[in-house]
């Protein structure tokens, strides 16, 4: 094989991988079935009250829940939006310099398992629902993880933090077309104007219109979205297609829009019932997906919930220190975990992190946090 032609193979195949479809499973991995884990940060504060005390508002979550594993007391870390929605990707509760703009010191999640298991970028996402802030989320500032170790970050409108070549170049081997991916393959050509692939890799303009294709495919769908919850509904848009498309090991959803509940009752109970329909969008997504239904694990579960009592606006604050505030309810579903099992053990938000990790075959050394009990089947 000439040098040209290899290149071009492994360029093909490359570009076969990025759109998709292999998983690259590690070896730790191959024994469980759970492949693939899709955490829903369920954020902007979210009492029990209008999700599982409200089952009208959540019927895709309740039928999660019958399918897996509801634990009905999580308590939360009270550290304001940002550091509670954190601690459930750092499994620490209370991180020590945290600041509301800036990286944590605790590593993510995303940390853990890129360099536990020596998983590639390309692996491993978090799509957020927007805000320079939320993109702190990927990776920390702590020195044994950090960057190298870091999320691939995708919010609703596309914005994209990765080096896409370098995205390409940390692609496995090339391999035999399937027709999905021989599919994407053509329009992503059609998309570069029919131009030689292989060149892409090396022109900065035709490389840019490979990451817009790929972009496009990503937020497929998401600019007809509207609403209150318009900005969460994307983001879970976004992780659907991203599903779909690449089957990573590892995509975390972190939702905000609740939050209006401050000084609108109302939308905030409505935010609450879209979000359930859009993760009843990403379920069937899943359940549709011979490559991901029997092999993905769900996890939900909000950063806090809400003050018990409505304030002078009519809407719910977060402070009271009350139960409705400190206690949330989290779903998991998964080819291993139980089937309609209710814990009513206290049991902690932090310890998604650990779980998280568990899951895909590694550990979460710095987390101040355990596996959740009593979750596989
Ligand atoms: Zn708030």
């Amino acid at each position: 094989m000439s040098f040209e032609a290899l290149n071009r193979r492994t360029f093909l195949g490359a570009t076969a991988a990025t759109l998709a479809l292999s998983a690259g499973l590690g070896a730790q991995s191959a024994e469980r079935k759970t492949k693939h884990v899709v955490l829903i940060g369920f954020a902007g504060g979210v009492r029990t009250r209008e999700t599982f005390g409200s089952p009208s508002n959540v019927p895709n979550l309740v039928s999660l829940a019958k399918e897996g594993v509801l634990y009905k007391r999580v308590k939360s870390s009270n550290l304001g939006h940002y550091g509670a929605a954190l601690s459930l990707f750092t499994g620490v509760a209370e991180p020590r310099g945290i600041r509301e703009n800036g990286r944590g010191e605790e590593p993510t999640l995303f940390e853990y398992a890129r360099k536990g298991l020596g998983l590639a970028a390309k692996d491993v996402w978090i799509a957020t629902s927007g805000g320079a802030q939320q993109t702190n989320y990927s990776y920390s500032t702590h020195a044994d993880y950090g960057e190298r170790y870091g999320a691939n970050t995708v919010d609703g409108d596309g914005l994209f933090n990765a080096e896409f070549k370098s995205i390409l170049e940390t692609l496995g081997r090339p391999k035999k077309l399937d027709e999905r991916e021989a599919e994407l393959l053509a329009k992503m050509r059609a998309s570069i104007g029919g131009a030689d692939p292989k060149a892409a890799l090396n022109n900065a303009e035709s490389a840019a219109q490979v990451e817009r294709f790929i972009l496009d495919e990503l937020t497929g769908g998401t600019a007809s979205l509207r609403g209150p919850n318009a900005a969460d509904a994307k983001a879970i848009r976004v992780a659907r297609n991203l599903l779909v498309l690449f089957k990573p090991r590892l995509v975390a959803i972190v939702l905000q829009s609740a939050d209006i509940a401050h000084g609108n009752f109302n939308g905030y109970a409505d935010v609450v019932r879209q979000n359930d329909a859009a993760i009843g969008d990403l379920m069937k997504a899943i359940r549709a997906d011979p490559a991901l239904r029997d092999s993905t694990a769900v996890i939900a579960c909000p950063e806090f919930g809400r003050d018990r009592d409505l304030n002078s606006r009519r809407g719910l604050d977060h402070g009271d220190g009350s139960e409705d505030l400190e206690f949330v309810s989290a779903v998991a579903w998964g080819p291993e975990f139980a089937r309609d099992r209710v814990i009513e053990d206290d049991v902690r938000a932090v310890d998604l992190c650990p779980t998280v990790c568990q899951l895909l075959g590694t550990t979460a050394p710095r987390a101040k946090a355990k596996a959740l009990p009593r979750l596989y089947a």
